[in-house]
């Protein structure tokens, strides 16, 4: 077959730079093992951002996108799918909340949330329309459409796409006092991370989120909750919201409700609040689709049983264990919560970028994120195998 560095060329050649991705080319992939074109295996500790937490080609995932497409792929929303009820019943009966609006990839149901929010905060609250404000956080990540990238205050994401969306003001990740003295009558909503993802697995002050519950509840507002990362099972519980008790008012689901397969995000929350949306009002060609929604509906019925909840506590346990032994050898924090965790190398010894590298060669995928951070996230099918091979490659780069 073609060689690593013929693929490698070819991409550079053909596609646009947006990425600079590790020098592999996968070609084939089950449970948490990839394995490239030259037939070499790694462990895949990143695992899609979180999209793969069910693992690569999961029978239960692979069996629901099989039966469906010899069936139905697509009906739009302009017709009703025998798929597309029942997803929606079960993952709302999951989050605990009343109605759901699918929509496809993260970024759109960050924006379906924004919009919703403000929707309510005209009809709802009473804000004069046009000046309806939302909080969000220093250091968040929420996708890449105009107005996300607007609040966002990483320069690299953000810089010489304006004009910006107006509407955000930013406060410290953290900090409950920011937060309230940032909230004015006009205030709508308070868009957060439970834990901060693609920021380096931030981890908020204990009680923060229900400080964040209490405020917004006290302020009517609306707490909206970036679970697209955090949610579905990564953090050992089925939302990261679940850590501290807190129920947000809208939560934002998307990665791993697709399985790895499909885009399927959504967000779900109680009817004072979606109600606001009437029919032409939003929507979307390819959200909540049948493909989507039976894969959507499987994910769910994987979660239902709390199995890879409790798999993501135990092994994401003995992963800590393991990754705190490294402190003061090479790692100077961690930072974990269920099966995944934030690394912050010694910048002396190498950047996270280099980290990165040298864990390819020993057989195992992660990605870097800001500079020395390198962030493990391995699919919640991986075993006390898979935990040792990753802790014992990072104990070799390291040495
Ligand atoms: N929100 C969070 C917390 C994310 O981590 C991401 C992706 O990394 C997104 C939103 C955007 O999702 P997508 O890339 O599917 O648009």
């Amino acid at each position: 077959g073609t060689p690593t560095h013929e693929h490698i060329s070819l991409a550079e050649l053909w596609l646009a730079s947006n990425y600079h991705p590790l020098p592999v080319v996968i070609s084939h992939a089950e449970g948490a093992w990839v394995t490239d074109v030259e037939g070499r295996r790694y462990l895949d500790a990143l695992a899609g951002y979180s999209a793969l937490n069910f693992g690569h080609l999961h029978p239960a995932l692979v069996g629901a996108a099989r039966a469906q497409l010899d069936r139905l792929t697509l009906t739009s929303r302009a017709f009703h799918s025998d798929r597309l009820g029942p997803f929606c019943r079960d993952l709302a009966t999951l989050a605990g909340k009343e109605l759901v609006l699918p929509m496809n990839t993260g970024a759109e149901a960050v924006e379906t949330a924004i919009k919703v929010a403000r929707r309510w905060g005209y009809e709802v609250k009473g804000v004069p329309d046009g000046q309806a404000r939302i909080v969000v956080m220093a250091g968040n990540f929420h996708g890449r459409t105009t107005t996300i990238i607007s609040f966002s205050d990483d320069p690299v994401a953000h810089d010489h796409y304006g004009p910006y969306t107006p509407g955000f003001d930013t406060v410290p990740y953290g900090d409950l006092a920011a937060l309230e003295a940032a909230i004015t009558d006009d205030t709508v909503a308070v868009l957060l991370e439970p834990i901060q993802g693609e920021g380096g697995v931030i981890l908020p002050p204990d009680g923060w989120l229900r400080g964040v519950r209490d405020l917004t509840r006290r302020r009517n507002v609306l707490m909206l909750a970036d679970e697209i990362q955090s949610g579905l099972g990564r953090t050992g519980s089925t939302f990261a919201c679940d850590i501290e008790g807190v129920v947000p008012d809208v939560y934002i689901l998307g990665k791993a409700l697709g399985g790895g397969i499909v885009p399927v995000s959504a967000i779900v929350a109680d009817r004072d609040v979606l109600g606001v949306i009437t029919p032409g009002s939003h929507g979307s060609t390819f959200g909540g689709n049948p493909l989507g929604a039976a894969v959507g509906h499987a994910v769910v019925d994987l979660l239902a049983t709390g199995e890879y909840q409790q798999r993501a506590r135990r092994l994401g346990s003995e992963l800590a264990a393991g990754l705190e032994e490294l402190v003061g050898h090479g790692v100077d924090a961690v930072r974990c919560r269920g099966l995944w965790a934030g690394i912050d190398i010694d910048p002396d010894l190498m950047t996270g970028r280099e980290a990165c590298h040298r864990l390819l060669e020993h057989g195992v995928l992660v990605k870097d994120t800001h500079g020395s951070t390198v962030r493990l996230a391995p699919p919640l099918v991986v075993g006390e195998t898979e935990v040792e091979i990753l802790l014992e490659a990072l104990r070799a780069i390291l040495r």
